[in-house]
Protein backbone atom coordinates (compact mmCIF):
# COMPACT_ATOMS: atom_id res chain seq x y z
CA UNK A 1 0.00 0.00 0.00
CA UNK A 2 1.32 3.60 -0.85
CA UNK A 3 2.22 6.07 2.37
CA UNK A 4 0.21 8.87 1.23
CA UNK A 5 1.32 10.78 3.87
CA UNK A 6 5.10 11.20 2.60
CA UNK A 7 3.91 11.45 -0.91
CA UNK A 8 1.43 14.25 -0.19
CA UNK A 9 4.03 16.65 1.24
CA UNK A 10 5.32 19.40 -1.10
CA UNK A 11 9.01 19.23 -2.00
CA UNK A 12 9.87 22.44 -0.22
CA UNK A 13 7.80 20.71 3.19
CA UNK A 14 9.39 17.77 2.55
CA UNK A 15 13.12 20.09 2.60
CA UNK A 16 12.09 21.66 5.61
CA UNK A 17 11.55 18.56 7.57
CA UNK A 18 14.91 16.81 5.91
CA UNK A 19 16.56 19.51 7.60
CA UNK A 20 14.86 19.69 10.63
CA UNK A 21 15.50 15.80 11.35
CA UNK A 22 18.84 16.03 10.02
CA UNK A 23 19.88 18.78 12.84
CA UNK A 24 18.39 16.71 15.22
CA UNK A 25 20.15 13.53 14.27
CA UNK A 26 23.44 16.29 14.85
CA UNK A 27 22.29 17.18 18.04
CA UNK A 28 22.01 13.08 19.21
CA UNK A 29 24.97 12.49 17.52
CA UNK A 30 26.86 14.42 20.46
CA UNK A 31 25.61 11.62 22.64
CA UNK A 32 28.50 9.39 21.27
CA UNK A 33 31.23 8.83 23.49
CA UNK A 34 33.97 8.39 20.53
CA UNK A 35 36.48 10.61 19.82
CA UNK A 36 37.11 10.29 15.72
CA UNK A 37 34.05 10.87 14.49
CA UNK A 38 30.45 11.12 15.92
CA UNK A 39 28.05 9.97 14.14
CA UNK A 40 24.25 10.44 15.03
CA UNK A 41 20.91 8.78 12.91
CA UNK A 42 17.33 8.84 13.66
CA UNK A 43 14.44 6.35 11.79
CA UNK A 44 11.36 8.26 10.99
CA UNK A 45 8.24 7.13 9.82
CA UNK A 46 5.03 8.59 8.84
CA UNK A 47 6.58 11.64 10.52
CA UNK A 48 7.14 9.99 13.88
CA UNK A 49 10.78 9.22 15.18
CA UNK A 50 10.34 5.58 15.54
CA UNK A 51 14.07 5.11 16.64
CA UNK A 52 17.45 6.55 17.11
CA UNK A 53 21.28 5.47 17.66
CA UNK A 54 24.69 7.33 17.58
CA UNK A 55 27.93 4.89 16.86
CA UNK A 56 28.79 2.90 20.31
CA UNK A 57 29.97 -0.08 21.68
CA UNK A 58 27.45 -3.02 22.31
CA UNK A 59 25.41 -3.24 25.29
CA UNK A 60 27.71 -4.15 28.13
CA UNK A 61 30.63 -2.80 26.85
CA UNK A 62 32.91 -0.54 28.13
CA UNK A 63 31.92 3.19 27.08
CA UNK A 64 35.33 3.13 25.11
CA UNK A 65 35.46 3.77 21.21
CA UNK A 66 39.38 3.62 20.23
CA UNK A 67 42.32 1.73 21.89
CA UNK A 68 45.41 3.23 22.91
CA UNK A 69 46.65 3.71 19.43
CA UNK A 70 43.70 5.73 19.10
CA UNK A 71 42.54 3.36 16.51
CA UNK A 72 38.54 2.29 16.50
CA UNK A 73 37.44 -1.27 18.06
CA UNK A 74 35.98 -3.70 15.52
CA UNK A 75 33.18 -4.18 17.90
CA UNK A 76 32.07 -0.41 17.53
CA UNK A 77 28.95 -0.34 16.19
CA UNK A 78 27.73 2.59 13.76
CA UNK A 79 25.02 5.19 14.48
CA UNK A 80 22.73 3.42 11.28
CA UNK A 81 23.31 -0.03 12.82
CA UNK A 82 22.19 0.97 16.36
CA UNK A 83 19.21 2.80 15.43
CA UNK A 84 18.31 -0.73 13.42
CA UNK A 85 18.39 -2.88 16.28
CA UNK A 86 16.82 -0.61 18.14
CA UNK A 87 13.73 -1.24 15.94
CA UNK A 88 14.08 -4.96 16.28
CA UNK A 89 13.57 -4.74 19.54
CA UNK A 90 10.43 -2.74 19.83
CA UNK A 91 7.22 -3.17 18.68
CA UNK A 92 8.13 -0.88 15.49
CA UNK A 93 8.83 -1.36 12.17
CA UNK A 94 11.29 -0.06 9.79
CA UNK A 95 9.61 -0.98 6.52
CA UNK A 96 9.31 2.18 4.43
CA UNK A 97 10.97 4.52 7.04
CA UNK A 98 13.53 7.45 6.14
CA UNK A 99 16.92 7.10 7.98
CA UNK A 100 18.45 10.39 8.92
CA UNK A 101 22.57 10.19 9.52
CA UNK A 102 24.25 12.67 9.80
CA UNK A 103 27.67 10.90 7.94
CA UNK A 104 26.66 8.94 4.42
CA UNK A 105 26.12 4.85 5.17
CA UNK A 106 29.15 2.69 4.97
CA UNK A 107 29.25 -0.68 2.63
CA UNK A 108 28.21 -2.40 5.62
CA UNK A 109 25.11 -0.03 7.21
CA UNK A 110 23.85 0.27 3.42
CA UNK A 111 23.24 -3.65 3.67
CA UNK A 112 21.21 -3.14 6.96
CA UNK A 113 19.51 -0.42 5.69
CA UNK A 114 18.37 -2.68 2.44
CA UNK A 115 17.52 -5.49 4.54
CA UNK A 116 15.43 -3.47 6.83
CA UNK A 117 13.26 -1.72 4.30
CA UNK A 118 14.38 1.04 4.88
CA UNK A 119 13.04 3.29 1.93
CA UNK A 120 14.75 6.85 2.19
CA UNK A 121 18.36 8.02 3.27
CA UNK A 122 19.12 11.77 4.23
CA UNK A 123 22.36 12.76 5.22
CA UNK A 124 24.62 15.68 5.31
CA UNK A 125 28.86 14.38 5.31
CA UNK A 126 30.07 12.60 2.70
CA UNK A 127 32.08 9.29 4.78
CA UNK A 128 34.71 8.84 2.42
CA UNK A 129 33.95 5.55 0.98
CA UNK A 130 30.50 5.99 -1.33
CA UNK A 131 30.51 2.40 -1.75
CA UNK A 132 27.40 2.09 0.70
CA UNK A 133 25.64 5.02 -1.32
CA UNK A 134 25.90 3.38 -4.42
CA UNK A 135 24.65 0.51 -3.33
CA UNK A 136 21.56 1.79 -1.74
CA UNK A 137 21.02 3.72 -5.30
CA UNK A 138 21.66 0.43 -7.10
CA UNK A 139 18.64 -1.01 -5.24
CA UNK A 140 16.20 2.04 -5.44
CA UNK A 141 17.04 3.32 -1.89
CA UNK A 142 16.29 7.10 -2.30
CA UNK A 143 19.58 9.17 -1.16
CA UNK A 144 19.41 12.46 -0.37
CA UNK A 145 22.28 14.76 0.17
CA UNK A 146 21.21 17.46 2.98
CA UNK A 147 24.48 19.60 3.28
CA UNK A 148 23.53 20.97 6.89
CA UNK A 149 26.86 23.34 6.57
CA UNK A 150 25.42 25.34 3.48
CA UNK A 151 22.28 27.33 5.25
CA UNK A 152 21.62 28.20 1.15
CA UNK A 153 17.89 26.16 1.86
CA UNK A 154 15.73 29.09 3.48
CA UNK A 155 14.04 27.24 6.00
CA UNK A 156 10.92 28.59 7.64
CA UNK A 157 8.79 25.74 8.86
CA UNK A 158 5.51 28.58 9.69
CA UNK A 159 6.42 30.34 6.45
CA UNK A 160 4.59 27.48 4.16
CA UNK A 161 2.26 26.06 6.65
ZN1 LIG B 1 28.33 2.06 8.91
Amino acid sequence: MKNQNSTTLSPEKQKQFDKRYLEMALVWSKNSYCKRRQVGALLVKDKMIISDGYNGTPSGFENNCEDPDNKTFPYVLHAEANAITKVAKSNNSSEGATLYVTTSPCMECSKLIIQAGITRVVYSYEYHATHGLDLLRKVGVEVVNFDLDQSDVEVDIHKTG
